[in-house]
């Protein structure tokens, strides 16, 4: 089939069958395209619980999927490419985690999103990239343990100097690769530049920055801006989006290695695979573990 044949038949089912396609912003411009809506991995939640469609196609990897689920318990979430994990939420499993809570028992256990559900079920409360400082300081405890990225951790530790933040040594392989030298060099080649950048990045990148913020603060950030170039800390999926948004300006990329591998597995004859049943996974809620993982979900929304 050729690409367009595919496009028009995936729009055509997805019609027929009621269904909506949630992308995350790291999957590809041409899967973006046919999606009913793209965010992080917590808007897709919320906006597929407020969609009236009664199955949700998820273009992401398998931790988005399970929270779709966890928001959305009665619609039927499908992975569209079930082999698309993500390393850093996969790193550590609830054994792992109940063992560091033991080493602080009095630190509240705080777990970002990017995470399986069977990990969110241990601990106390979920944030996000951009909700994590407002959370952690709205639930007041003076010490935390956050799981599992140590990056964004620290990040959180800089902006709540009064609060004691123990980590556990994950973080994600694709932010992680990012040098504080590398950015130094994007700066000299491109001076006035405003350098945008991801809290998962190591803390000698993030202390460079002229905004840290999650994918939809950075999207937002070069939307309002007058600047006409940025250099941009985070996946290459970003620059391509911003590109395709605003085509007279420049967006740097630091590194032509900051792709997902996971992120790009979903393609076109996946999705379509979904509509046609052939391709896909039926996420299914585990009931020893789910109501931890949304109790965790429920205290961010209380707290957020
Ligand atoms: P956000 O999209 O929530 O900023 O997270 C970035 C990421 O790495 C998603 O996998
Ligand atoms: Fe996981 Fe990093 Fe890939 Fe996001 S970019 S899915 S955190 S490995």
């Amino acid at each position: 089939m050729k690409i367009s044949d595919i496009r028009n038949e995936i729009l055509r089912l997805k019609k027929e069958k009621h269904t909506c396609i949630a992308a995350h912003t790291y999957q590809s411009q041409e899967i973006k395209e046919l999606a009913d809506f793209t965010g992080d991995s917590f808007a897709l939640s919320r906006k597929a619980a407020s969609t009236d469609a009664d199955t949700v196609i998820l273009c992401g990897v398998r931790f988005m999927a399970e929270s779709v689920k966890l928001l959305s318990p009665s619609k039927t979430v499908i992975l569209a490419n079930p082999s698309a994990g993500c390393p850093m939420a996969e790193q550590f499993t609830p054994e792992d985690i109940l063992r560091f809570r033991a080493e602080h028992p009095h630190a509240a256990v705080v777990c970002y999103i990017n995470t399986t559900n069977a990990i969110k079920s241990v601990c106390d409360v979920v944030v996000t990239s951009s909700s994590a400082v407002k959370i952690v300081r709205a639930l007041g405890n003076k010490e935390i343990l956050f799981v599992p990225d140590n990056n964004l951790g620290s990040y959180l530790a800089d902006c709540l100097p009064d609060i004691t933040v123990h980590l556990i040594g994950g973080c994600c392989p694709i932010h992680s690769r990012i040098t504080a030298e590398t950015v130094a060099e994007a700066k000299r080649r491109h001076p006035g530049a405003p350098f945008l950048v991801h809290p998962e990045c190591r803390p000698e990148v993030v202390a460079q920055a002229d905004y840290v913020g999650a994918t939809s603060g950075i999207l937002d950030f070069a939307r309002n801006s007058t600047c006409s170039e940025f250099i941009i800390g985070t996946e290459l999926s970003v620059v391509e989006q911003l590109s395709f948004e605003f085509p007279e300006k420049h967006f740097y990329p630091l590194s032509s290695s900051l792709i997902c591998p996971d992120m790009r597995l979903t393609t076109l004859p996946d999705l379509l695979g979904c509509l046609r049943g052939t391709h896909g996974e039926k996420i299914v809620l585990d009931s020893a573990t789910d109501a931890g993982a949304r109790r965790a979900m429920d205290r961010m929304l209380e707290l957020g």
